[in-house]
């Protein structure tokens, strides 16, 4: 490192829609919108200005331009996916290491201001953090990143982000989710999950066996462990560097909970942290019966388990719902799982006139693209006509949609339609989205993707 500093040496010439993109607060520029890319690099830290505009020259017929073109700022590039620019300063970056740093440690500071009672979060969320194609995220004393454009995975990128997590948070180990299909996208070497780092133990320490609890990681205990290698000097998760076979297990709490994660095997990463917050808003209004529709590994279930009565958790994903067991045990709860599509449930459970006093709707991201918003609201609406049909009086429905495509707006909507269709009366006591560790920027919507509405039904 040290030697390696990056200048900006490509140029990138954006159309007047881009640039007006831009100067409404996004980050992004398409590829479309790019019209003239010189000197790129795969990944490289690139200067961004708007194309002149062409004005008609009366005389002569021609068009010319009538000023030069105007500096945007700093981004950074890829020659593969359609978005071929993601800014990262409006002025001019001579040290892109120096300034990935800064907003790390500005991630972290963040997180140490507004994130509480938890030691699971997510550290550094790409856009929201100014440090488009970054996700880094806590379970404790594991660390698990994921890493999604050319210009992050570099090498030089990929050490300097390792080093500074390593000096913030010294955790066990850090895992790498791989996307196989971002990275085919991003033209970006194939590459598996795995471990990227391990923590060396220090004399006379023992690794401890995940059955032993106590929320201390295991990393493959018992297999003998490999020679330490070093980060900084030999490089971060280069190909030769990933350890797909560890096993890494850890536990976490968040409000009091507790939860175990496994990486990277795990069905997806360990939680939806995004919904940590709207947990304990669920839990408020939480007594009786509930039910937890797309319950995953129970994260809304375990934390009406201590106000309610009963508690029943759907998924259709059973290796989803053997964790979200493990999890019960670990929090000596009882609930009911069962394996099932949520759609035909909900439809069983209304027709034989099954009752709840609390209905918890999390589905999975039914908008992929806008393309099929149409038969995603269908999704919802069908999923929000039951679920107050199978709530007594005073109940409460949670209803949530993570797609960025279902803006808040279309969520209300479809959610008021079917209320009126299920002849029931709601009542709005929050509106809700995702927990402060993945703040939205104003100006970037797709920041703003998870909506959580909890209702009163009457
Ligand atoms: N509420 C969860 C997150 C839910 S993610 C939490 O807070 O942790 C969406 C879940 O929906 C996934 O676990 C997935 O397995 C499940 N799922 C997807 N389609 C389903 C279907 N048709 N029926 C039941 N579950 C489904």
């Amino acid at each position: 490192m040290g030697e390696a500093r990056s200048e900006t040496k490509g140029r990138v010439t954006i159309s007047r829609r881009g640039a007006e993109r831009l100067r409404a607060g996004h980050v992004w520029v398409y590829r479309s919108e790019v019209a003239e890319a010189r000197d790129v690099q795969p990944g490289a830290l690139v200067t961004v200005q708007e194309e002149a505009p062409f004005r008609p020259k009366q005389l002569s017929g021609k068009s010319v331009r009538l000023t030069g073109p105007r500096v945007l700022g700093s981004a950074l590039y890829s020659t593969a996916s359609e978005i071929a620019v993601r800014m990262i300063s409006s002025k001019p970056v001579s040290d892109l290491e120096q300034l990935v740093r800064e907003r790390i440690r500005a991630a972290i500071a963040y997180r140490g201001r507004f994130v509480e009672n938890t030691n699971a979060y997510r550290v550094i969320f790409s856009e929201a953090d100014f440090l488009p194609g970054l996700i880094v995220d806590r379970y404790n004393d594991l660390l698990s990143m994921q890493i999604v454009t050319q210009a992050m995975d570099a090498d030089a990128m990929r050490n300097v982000v390792v080093s500074e997590l390593l000096e913030a948070f010294n955790p066990a180990a850090i895992v790498e989710r791989v996307d196989p299909r971002v990275r085919r996208l991003e033209q970006l070497a194939e590459k598996e999950s795995g471990v990227i780092y391990e923590r060396t133990l220090l004399a006379g320490e023992t690794p401890v066996a995940p059955e032993s609890g106590g929320g201390s990681t295991s990393a493959g205990a018992g297999r003998g462990r490999p020679a330490p290698h070093n980060p900084l000097k030999d490089g971060v998760g280069t190909a030769a560097h990933v350890n797909t076979e560890r096993q890494v297990t850890t536990e976490f709490q968040m409000n009091g909970v507790r939860f175990v994660y496994e990486a990277p095997g795990g069905q997806k990463t360990g939680a939806f942290l995004d919904q940590r917050e709207n947990y304990t808003a669920a839990a408020q209004y939480a007594r009786g019966e509930a039910l937890d529709v797309f319950c995953y590994q129970g994260g809304f279930a375990l934390h009406l388990a201590h106000k309610c009565s009963r508690v029943t958790g759907v998924d259709s994903s059973r290796p989803a719902l053997e964790i979200a067991e493990q999890n019960a045990l670990l929090n000596a709860r009882e609930i009911e799982w069962i394996e099932a599509n949520a759609f035909d449930l909900l439809r069983d459970y209304a027709d034989a006139g099954r009752q709840y006093d609390g209905v918890v709707l999390d589905p999975p991201a039914f908008a992929k693209s806008r393309q099929n918003l149409q038969t995603a609201l269908r999704g919802y609406k069908e999923l929000n006509l039951r679920a107050p049909k199978m709530l007594r009086p005073g109940g409460t429905l949670v209803t949530c949609s993570c797609s960025y495509h279902v803006s808040a707006a279309d969520l209300l909507e479809t959610v008021t339609a079917a209320g009126v269709d299920s002849h029931r009366n709601l009542r709005l006591l929050e509106n809700r989205g995702a927990a402060k560790d993945h703040p939205s920027v104003l100006g970037i919507p797709e920041t703003a993707y998870l909506k959580c509405l909890i209702l009163l039904v009457r």
